[in-house]
This record gives C-alpha cells, sequence and structure tokens, in this order.
C-alpha cells in the first residue's frame, strides 16, 4: 500500500504487475476462496518406485529424467549406487550433480528452475512431474 500511496510505479509492478491489476483485483465480495481437492493423492514420480534402490539401473534414471523433462549426462553409473553425484541436464539444458537419492527419493531436481518458482507452471508444459501439480486439485501427497 506503501507503493500505492507513494505512486510508486516500479513498486507497484513488483508487487501487483501494474496499477490497473492492483486496481482490477476488487473487494472481499468477489474473492474466491481456493477449494483444493481434500482427496490425498499420490504423484508419478516417473520410475518404479517398489523397485528397492539395490534394483535400480541406468535405465531407471534415464527415465526418471526423461520424466522431468531431461536427462541423464553421467555415461558410467553403479547399479544401485544413490548416493554417488550424477550429472543431469533438465528440461531448460541447465546442467547440475544430484545423487539418486537427491534426485529421485527426496524429489530435488534442477536448481537454477527452482528458484524460478514464478515460471514453475511454465516449466511443467516439459516436465510431467511438475505437470502434476497444475492439473485439476494439487494433489495432498508428493
Ligand atoms: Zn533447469
Amino acid at each position: 500500500m506503501h507503493a500505492i500511496r507513494g505512486d510508486a510505479h516500479e513498486e507497484i509492478r513488483a508487487h501487483f504487475g501494474s496499477l490497473e491489476a492492483w486496481q482490477a483485483i476488487g473487494d472481499w465480495s468477489t474473492f474466491d476462496v481456493p477449494q483444493p481437492s481434500r482427496v490425498p493423492s499420490l504423484l508419478d514420480h516417473g520410475y518404479d518406485e517398489d523397485l528397492p534402490a539395490t534394483a535400480w539401473d541406468a535405465d531407471l534414471y534415464r527415465d526418471a529424467a526423461d520424466f522431468r523433462g531431461g536427462g541423464l549426462i553421467t555415461g558410467d553409473v553403479t547399479r544401485g549406487d544413490i548416493a554417488t553425484p550424477l550429472a543431469w541436464t533438465c528440461a531448460h539444458g541447465h546442467i547440475f550433480a544430484a545423487s539418486l537419492r537427491l534426485g529421485l527419493t527426496a524429489g530435488h531436481w534442477c536448481p537454477e528452475c527452482v528458484r524460478d518458482s514464478a515460471n514453475y507452471e511454465a516449466q511443467a508444459e516439459g516436465n510431467a512431474l511438475l505437470a502434476q501439480l497444475f492439473s485439476s486439485g494439487a494433489p495432498a501427497m508428493l
């Protein structure tokens, strides 16, 4: 509100997008309270989660990366080694290192893309894992 009162256009743009966007917000009578689904659902992580980590192999790693719109760069991988960092690429071409424990069991992915939360929905276009969060009703469990 300080930005609005002070007619600080750059701050208004940072907070609301524009003065017109702020003016279009309306009041409580026009506010629709979000109603997320109360039905728990599980995400598809792009690999067979019933397999024990000791059975994971390069094909599973590649499938999981492909599901996220990226790829596995490291060529020589050890079956079941979930601790050693591997090289990956995301759907936007960023290259990063992550162990399987970090990427598959903990759910982390590209450290560059994760910082760009304003564009998660656009990132979801190339990332089937993320796209599940933008389908009807956000899942209750990850
Ligand atoms: Zn990225």
